[in-house]
């Protein structure tokens, strides 16, 4: 076996790297196993970029790369709500959200593994990543999406050249439409496939080399299916295994108050303005629920009208984020807590400028 492996989360069994599945035989989902290092003389000589972090990220071999030239995000503190907060500015990424991180780790992995068609279910934004990285890396990507979908977001996806294949139903018949066209081809699924993952961990790898290689003292992120608060966990494990930093700060996952899966006792779902984190039954929500009780975290649920408020504030700050970003200012506004906390910022505001436009008009 190669030094990568997956691992399944149910059964534990073990699997080569190369396999191009994204389940276990038990059906479990899988983690990447393999070991990151950190060689911070040779990390600060290279590009302001996410592929500095080169022998952390599971990609053997530099030509497998698939970049759209990934900034390292700015990390600014901003006066928001009455409160100083310190924001990682995620937005500014190719396709307009944090979901590039990930993208460009599975589309490189999936590059090297030789895949030549890849095959997604998201609406959103982890849609256009994939499509944009698919793109860049000559992969055919085909998108499964609700055929009730509004069209914003799917004319970006479909101008990367992608095949949309909209499907009747809930969401979750585009996620079952996409797991049997993956039978044939891969599946690079921003909720199963464990390499996006490795790519959204970079997140916390730039916020502590931005604060001298050092830890900061919590972050809150907005959470549907985990994402990015999985991402920052696994690079903020990956910090204290190599010794960088000598334990993992709380995260705290910001939530819906009408689409709270993480809760201990939910409330029925419900609409909301934060679209992007609007999942009722999130299938890594048992890794999430851990990741909040080993770091000493917590679930911090915000309604529309904080939602508003925050998305106005920040707005006449300078920052033109999306609805559920917002989610996350809001609730660190709320918070207020003690010391280096930094507060995602995912998403472009350009994205959803219709919405914006309404929740900004309602309510002068
Ligand atoms: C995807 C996304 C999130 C949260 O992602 P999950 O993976 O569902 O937790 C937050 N904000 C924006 C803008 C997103 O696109």
């Amino acid at each position: 076996m190669s030094a990568i492996t997956l691992v399944c989360r149910r059964s534990g069994a073990v699997y080569d790297g190369a396999a191009p599945i994204w389940r276990s035989e038990a059906g479990g989902l899988l983690d990447v196993r393999f070991e990151a290092r950190f060689p911070r003389e040779r990390i600060a000589a290279r590009a302001p970029s996410m592929w500095r972090y080169r022998e952390a990220l599971p990609i053997e071999n530099d030509r497998s790369i698939t970049s759209l030239g990934e900034p390292l995000t700015p990390l600014v503190e901003a006066d928001v709500l009455g409160r100083r907060l310190l924001l990682k500015l995620d937005h500014l990424f190719p396709t307009g959200s944090y979901k590039d991180r990930g993208a460009a780790v599975l589309i490189s992995r999936a590059r090297e593994l030789g895949v030549r068609r890849v095959v997604e279910d998201s609406s959103g934004n982890a849609g256009a990543a994939i499509a944009a990285y698919a793109a860049r890396a000559g992969i055919r990507a085909e998108i499964f999406v609700p055929e009730a979908n509004t069209p914003a977001k799917l004319a970006q996806i479909r101008s990367y050249g992608t095949t949309l294949r909209p499907i009747p139903g809930p969401r979750a018949a585009s996620a079952d439409a996409a797991m049997a066209a993956a039978e044939r081809t891969y599946y690079a699924s921003h909720v199963w496939n464990p390499f996006f993952f490795h790519g959204t961990k970079t997140f916390a790898y730039e916020i502590v080399e931005q604060l001298g290689w050092q830890a900061p003292d919590g972050v809150i992120v907005p959470t549907g299916n985990g994402t990015l608060l999985i991402g920052a966990y696994i690079g903020l494990r990956d910090l204290v295994g190599a010794g960088v930093i000598p334990r993992i700060p709380p995260l705290f996952a910001v939530q819906a108050a009408t689409c709270a899966p993480l809760l201990e006792s939910p409330p029925p779902p419900g609409p909301t303005l934060a679209e992007g984190i609007a999942i009722a039954d999130p299938p890594r929500a048992a890794q999430c629920r851990e990741i909040l009780r080993e770091t000493g975290g917590a679930v911090l649920a915000v309604t529309d009208a904080e939602i508003v408020a925050a998305l106005r504030a920040t707005c006449a700050s300078g920052f033109f984020i999306e609805p559920t970003s917002a989610a996350a200012i809001a609730a660190a506004a709320r918070a207020d807590l003690p010391g280096r906390v930094v507060t995602a910022v995912t998403g472009h505001g350009l994205k959803a400028a219709a919405t914006i436009a309404r929740c900004l008009a309602a309510g002068g």
